[in-house]
């Protein structure tokens, strides 16, 4: 498996499986990573910790980087290739004008949860993605359902962009948790023992089937809640009689930030 950071490499990888991560890979990346094989397509992954989706008092500069190890895990489970592309490749620009030349998705202007809670977040990460997918030019990518939102702001911006990206289709990847229930992330190695019980609460929150019920479990564990709600599955707004909704948390613990989510019913 080869790591690159310069464009002439990903030729060759054109309508590949994608999967793009900020690195730290843990167990949820690597469960993309099968999935992403599962498809039989040759496997690209980058990982990009990307500037442009951290608010300025967020973790951009303590963020956990490991290139090497990271490169190790996905190459053990069947990556093709690693694309490591620097600051200056993702965003050649001189002015940060490209950020508001895209238009973003309803998913990610509408629900009021991720998208109220870090206002600038999600215009970073579309950047980054339609970035990424014009220079891998996949004809598959993996998301994690741990970040649903996310996931359905990509998905919708996949069928606004249409053509740009031919054909390509986006697959959601199941949460992939600890023994204890924890949903994996990168930022939990900021978690002390006692942080990590107190953790435990936003796994309990999201199998209630009562927002109320959700934010007394949440402040029994001492979390600091941004939301806790049940919407529906496929737009994130109020839940609509017959159909599938979902539990959705957000909370803080000091300055880490956690979120998780679970579908209630189809
Ligand atoms: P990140 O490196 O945090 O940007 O995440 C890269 C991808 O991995 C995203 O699609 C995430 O949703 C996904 N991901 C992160 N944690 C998990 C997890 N515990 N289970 C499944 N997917 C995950």
């Amino acid at each position: 498996m080869e790591v690159v950071t310069n464009l002439e490499a990903l030729a060759p990888f054109r309508g590949c499986a994608f999967v793009p991560t900020m690195g730290a890979l843990h167990d949820g990346h690597l469960s993309l990573i099968r999935e992403a094989k599962t498809t039989g397509n040759p496997v690209v992954v980058s990982i990009f910790v990307n500037p442009e989706q951290f608010a300025p008092e967020e973790d951009l500069e303590k963020y956990p980087r490991n290139l090497e190890q990271d490169c190790a895990f996905a190459e053990d489970v069947g990556a093709d290739l690693v694309f490591a592309p620097t600051v200056e490749t993702m965003y050649p620009h001189k002015s940060n004008e490209f950020l508001h030349q895209l238009h973003l998705p309803e998913a990610a202007t509408k629900p009021k949860l991720e998208d109220a809670c870090r206002p600038t977040h999600f215009r970073g990460v579309c950047v980054a993605v339609a970035r990424l997918f014009d220079l891998v030019q996949p004809s598959v990518t993996v998301f994690g359902l741990k970040d649903y939102q996310q996931y359905l702001v990509i998905k919708q911006l996949i069928e606004q962009e249409g053509a740009r990206w031919e054909n390509l289709r986006i697959i959601g990847a199941d949460i992939i948790r600890d023994d204890d229930g924890l949903a994996m992330s990168s930022r939990n190695v900021y978690l002390t023992t006692d942080q990590r019980s107190q953790a435990l609460g936003l796994h309990k929150a999201i199998r209630c089937t009562v927002e109320e019920d959700m934010i007394n479990i949440l402040e029994d564990h001492g979390l600091e809640i941004e939301y806790a709600v049940i919407r529906d599955c496929e737009t994130l707004l109020s839940p609509i009689k017959g159909r599938p909704t979902r539990a959705l948390v957000a909370a803080r613990l000091g300055h880490i930030r956690l979120i998780d989510n679970e579908i209630l019913s189809s």
